[in-house]
């Protein structure tokens, strides 16, 4: 179903990717259900929210579950959302297998969406957020070491000498260690990269009473997060999420050569704590789970982290109506989307694909 043509499934803006989710989802016969973001609101004071389709049999109902979801991180959600829209216009829902319902969440980060962002109103990435709250916070991985010449207050006015910084303690410790402090995860400095948070997010309530509403009494259960930012160029890597076993039941999903195992250190991902998958597993403890990040390349790992970096700059310190604001911005987006119809048309046939396993994984009765 991934025929040329499928760009006309993406957008340009927050509000026209909702209004073609909810219009395709409403013509696809899907029960559709919006919840208002109450903590934030757009670039022009709009509300924002995170919007459902489910498709399959009712809460409670459904012996299998599927969900999928775009933008956890805000402006990933430009992949996510084209090909939620896209399988719906195409039929992907039509026949469902016996008992299986499939809820699409789209926007689960709806200000980072709108705003084109990747963290949430609070500068949390909500793929950090899902730990204990109440416990001690993870290590960070030596993110207070690189937090000073990474978020300096006048980084954009001195670029190049903490670029020189930077490049020095990477010469140093490795690039591979670089990308392990700076994107794990920190809870320590709320201004900087990568921050988990010091409560549970609104996105990460929503999503814990999602996961708690549309998967009850559900014995298999599949969990597709759709990101863009890592790894080859619209290839789309699927990294398992949850321990060994839950890799393994993946692995059946999608087959072994095609997941990697984030905890074990094989992905383009860092290992990160407090994903998305916390909150699933939790959830579905007793069922039969299975969880991806279906992440997206876009450009160069370096290119992307220092466009995250500029905009946790321009957030922190800068003016978004300026010129420099403005360029910053762009570039952030050039980081998790890419304007080519190849790119999208790529994006759309692994989506199609992914989903296409996963529904066949949630027919068989026999697991
Ligand atoms: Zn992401």
């Amino acid at each position: 179903m991934s025929d040329s043509g499928s760009e006309r499934h993406f957008s340009k803006t927050y509000g026209e990717a909702r209004d073609k989710f909810l219009d395709a989802a409403r013509k696809a016969g899907a029960q559709v259900e919006s919840l208002q973001n109450t903590c934030a609101s757009g670039p022009d004071g709009e509300p924002l929210y995170t919007d459902f389709a489910r498709l399959g049999p009712a809460p409670g109902e459904a012996r299998a579950v599927l969900f999928a979801n775009s933008g956890t991180h805000g402006a990933e959600g430009y992949c996510g959302s084209g090909c939620q829209v896209g399988m719906l216009r195409d039929g992907m829902f039509t026949h469902l297998p016996d008992g299986v319902t499939v809820v699409l969440t789209h926007a689960v980060n709806p200000y980072g969406f709108a705003w084109g962002r990747r963290v949430n109103e609070d500068n949390i990435d909500l793929n950090r957020n899902f730990v204990d709250h109440d416990a001690p916070y993870p290590d960070d991985k030596g993110y207070d070491k690189i937090h000073s010449f990474v978020c300096p207050p006048d980084l954009m006015e001195h670029k190049e000498k903490w670029d020189t910084e930077l490049l020095a303690w990477i010469g140093e410790h490795g690039m591979e260690a670089f990308q392990e402090a700076v994107s794990s995860g920190q809870y320590s400095f709320p201004d900087g990269m990568f921050y988990g948070g010091a409560a549970p997010a609104w996105s990460n309530d929503m999503w814990r009473a999602t996961l708690k509403k549309h998967g009850a009494g559900a014995a298999k259960v599949i969990m597709i997060d759709f990101h863009t930012g890592l790894g080859p160029s619209g290839y789309g890597e699927l990294i398992g999420l949850g321990g060994s076993e839950a890799i393994q039941r993946a692995n059946s999903v999608w087959g072994s050569a095609e997941v990697t195992d984030l905890q074990a250190g094989a992905s383009s991902s860092a290992i990160v704590r407090g994903d998305l998958g916390e909150a699933f597993f939790q959830q579905f403890g007793q069922a039969w789970t299975a969880a991806v990040a279906l992440e997206y390349g876009t450009l160069e790992m370096a290119v992307v982290l220092d466009g995250i970096r500029q905009d946790n700059w321009l957030e922190v310190h800068g003016d978004r109506q300026s010129d420099l604001g403005k360029q910053i911005g762009q570039n952030a987006r050039e980081c998790f989307y890419t304007e080519t119809d190849k790119w999208k048309s790529d994006v759309y046939e692994r989506a199609n694909w992914a989903m296409d396993k996963a529904l066949a994984a949630l027919a068989d009765q026999e697991t």
